[in-house]
């Protein structure tokens, strides 16, 4: 592995060693056996891809051949061959229509030297940001093109003069009558062969069987006028510098190959993940190749070639046939060298309604119709974006297609995430209205604010109105505006509102882009302000909070507790008993965080554990030995808190109401024995809150079942101080015998 972060040396020295195991005899049989058959695949699909591209059906061979050595050599792939690709066809096709060769060759060359760049500055991760709708829809429309393009030749039909979808079906309807019957039974015997051959067995090379066994019986039997690929070169040819001088005449051409650039790049990333899935390989270094793909297309343009990515049927069949190294593709373009040598007589034979025959098979699987209904059964937005991207290639042309898909699929995109939900949730006639706003409030939430907003005359102002906003995640200023005009006409209608739900920035927000200075009047953290914003005045149990707040549980927290309550039918295994007071402003699990089934808890007046010589018969002294000894909770918390009622009681001097005999003996009971009277009056009431905590702790460990497990190592215990004006939480340290603060870890970004 390379862990320089550029590679200026274009990976060469990670790759030495590699370059040095081609000589080494381990898996030489596997990577022959693969290289052959790849190749066997390679030579009707390269010739057929040519065809598609525009190009003389030897330039596919050529190019094949140049390809599968340099990739495989430079590639970070070591089982991906490379060579013509169907999807590059029409684009290339469209290159050769409008430059002529010499500009191909230009665009080819530029192509590379970008994707080298690309490699060396390791931004390969960047090619993989193309969404997936529009390479599946761009990928089916070339599919369409080239069976639109390649049914005049599977037909015997002359080459329309036009390359327009609608000009060749024109062109085909003109002239259908003049169908060649030998060409359209060979077209039609080589998709028939491509279906079935696999079925026999995979490991066929089916593509030569198709082509072979149809050439064959064409031969012998076709009529004399049946089109032909023609004679071929037996070598490659010279290796010749792009001219550069006639492309910059026409600066567009560096714009086309921008695109080619794009279009080849993701499609070897895609074939790359593709055979890593198929190899089981981890996966493959995409930086290293791109470099590999860019030295190959630099190097195919200067023997004449087309434009290569990574191909995905040609590396499957080698990983298939058992390729274990990178000598595998080298061997498939040595063969193929080897077979337009010894065989490009018989290459010429061979028609070409046969290749557009197997075009037509290839493209059919590229347009694979079962992914869109698949798309739209998963998701609409991706099946529309596939869509768009479909139809503006096949109707307008390739580089429009993938603009519109993008920009369809941004729409979407923003449509998402813009997308801003205002939900009305019942309540009793006399309570005030109650709606959720989630998800974020910007310019796209316009159309649900105007709803409400037009809505505004229809509340009744004695109830009011709350505004929950605990789930709005963004608000711009846009969104802030359209917030200040709903605001302005409740207002205007004499309904009061109240904003709940809103986070410390999300106020400071507000209030800075307010100019009327109300918003932040409106503001609510709990039942009390609102009841405070409402009604000017504080009475809870006016708000009917139970049965509101029932409701709230049955709508949100039981769906989501459903499984985990369903779990603890069969019994409960908490791992903490906490004790604390009865005070209504202690909430356990609010501040542990806790869920259903974690935590026994025992509550009373001032959060007393009874010495257990005396409190033995007591319903506390069962609870900790029920926590303990049979549900075995690992850890003891005692936690007490500011401004207890309990410690006045205990160790202030006021007398109690003489009517409460109750509170009475209970202050007489805890008392005796007890020392809070020793402590010294002029310590506060939370100090003696903090030593009563201590104090309880002792008196657990009175307990002997607590003795027994402690000195076990089996229970810890823990003093715990609640202190309600900030919410904090004091924990005992018995290292420093301090009660530490305790405050909230800093996360992490990754
Ligand atoms: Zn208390």
């Amino acid at each position: 592995m390379n862990t320089q972060f550029f590679r200026f040396d274009l990976g060469v020295r990670s790759l030495l060693p590699k370059w040095r195991g081609l000589l080494n005899r381990q898996y030489i049989r596997d990577d022959l056996f693969a290289g052959v058959t790849v190749a066997l695949v390679a030579i009707p699909l390269s010739l057929a891809i040519a065809l598609a591209s525009g190009v003389e059906p030897a330039v596919g061979l050529v190019t094949a051949i140049v390809a599968g050595i340099v990739c495989a050599l430079f590639g970070g792939n070591p089982l991906a061959v490379s060579g013509p690709a169907a999807a590059m066809s029409i684009l290339v096709a469209m290159v050769v229509a409008r430059y002529g060769m010499a500009g191909l060759i230009v665009v080819g060359f530029v192509c590379g030297a970008l994707q080298i760049l690309t490699g060396v500055f390791r931004l390969g991760r960047f090619v993989r940001l193309m969404p997936l709708p529009v390479i599946e829809g761009f990928t089916a429309g070339i599919g369409a093109i080239i069976i639109i393009g390649q049914l005049p030749r599977a037909l015997g039909l002359p080459a329309p003069d036009e390359s327009h979808i609608v000009d060749v079906i024109t062109h085909i309807g003109g002239l259908i009558h003049e169908s060649h019957a030998d060409a359209v039974l060979i077209a039609v015997g080589t998709m028939l062969l491509m279906w079935f051959v696999p079925k026999v067995s995979n490991k066929l090379p089916s593509p030569l069987i198709a082509i072979g066994a149809v050439s064959i019986l064409a031969y012998y039997l076709a009529g004399a006028d049946l089109a032909l690929i023609g004679s071929i070169p037996r070598t490659l040819p010279l290796p010749t510098m792009p001219n550069f001088s006639d492309a910059l005449a026409d600066s567009s051409i560096f714009g086309t190959a921008l695109l080619v650039y794009g279009l080849a790049s993701l499609e070897t990333l895609l074939s790359s993940t593709a055979v890593d899935k198929l190899a089981g390989a981890r996966h493959s270094d995409l930086d290293q190749e791109l470099i590999g793909q860019g030295l190959g297309n630099m190097a195919v343009s200067i023997f004449g070639g087309i434009p290569v990515t990574g191909v995905i049927v040609r590396s499957a069949t080698s990983v298939v046939a058992g390729a274990k190294t990178r000598r595998a593709p080298i061997v498939h373009s040595l063969v193929l060298l080897a077979v337009i040598f010894v065989f490009a007589p018989w290459i010429s034979k061979i028609p070409i309604a046969a290749l557009a025959g197997l075009l037509l098979f290839i493209a059919a699987r590229m347009m694979n119709p079962e992914k869109l209904l698949n798309l739209w059964r998963i998701s609409r937005s991706d099946a529309i974006v596939y869509g768009v991207t479909f139809f503006v290639i096949v109707f307008v042309g390739l580089l429009e297609g993938v603009q519109w898909g993008l920009l369809a699929a941004f729409a979407v995109l923003a449509l998402q995430v813009g997308r801003t939900q205002i939900s009305e949730f019942a309540s009793d006639h006399l309570d005030p209205y109650y709606f959720e706003l989630e998800g974020p409030l910007t310019f796209l939430s316009s159309l649900k604010i105007d709803q409400l907003k037009s809505k505004a005359s229809d509340f009744d102002p004695a109830r009011g109105v709350v505004i929950n906003m605990k789930k709005m995640t963004e608000i711009d200023g846009t969104g802030a505006e359209m917030l200040f005009e709903l605001l302005e006409e409740f207002n205007k209608h004499g309904v009061r509102v109240v904003l709940k739900g809103l986070k410390d920035k999300e106020r400071a927000f507000l209030v800075k882009a307010d100019a009327k200075g109300q918003v932040a009047n409106m503001f609510s953290s709990s039942e009390r302000d609102t009841l405070q914003i409402l009604r000017g005045i504080v009475d809870l149990a006016s708000l009917n909070r139970l049965s509101k707040g029932l409701q709230k549980y049955l709508h949100s927290k039981q769906p989501k507790y459903r499984e985990l309550f369903s779990k603890l039918a069969d019994g409960q295994s908490p791992h903490t008993l906490f004790i604390t007071c009865s005070d209504s402003r202690i909430q356990p699990n609010l501040i542990t965080s806790t869920e259903p089934g974690e935590i026994f808890i025992i509550r009373n007046v001032g959060n007393i554990v009874p010495p257990f010589h005396r409190g033995a018969i007591c319903s506390e002294a069962a609870g900790i030995d029920y926590a303990v000894g049979v549900l075995g909770v690992r850890e003891i918390v005692v936690c007490g808190h500011s401004g207890c009622g309990a410690m006045k009681a205990l160790h202030g001097s006021d007398p109690l109401p003489k009517e409460l005999h109750c509170l009475a003996a209970w202050r007489k009971e805890t008392l005796r024995g007890d020392s809070y009277h020793k402590l010294p009056k002029s310590i506060g009431l939370d100090q003696v809150a903090h030593v009563n905590i201590l104090h309880q702790i002792e008196s657990l460990r009175t307990h002997p079942i607590i003795r027994v497990r402690e000195e076990a190592g089996e229970l810890k215990l823990s003093a715990w101080y609640f202190d309600i004006p900030t919410g904090s939480v004091e924990i005992w340290s018995p290292e420093t015998r301090k009660y530490e603060k305790q405050s909230a870890h800093k996360p992490v970004k990754l």
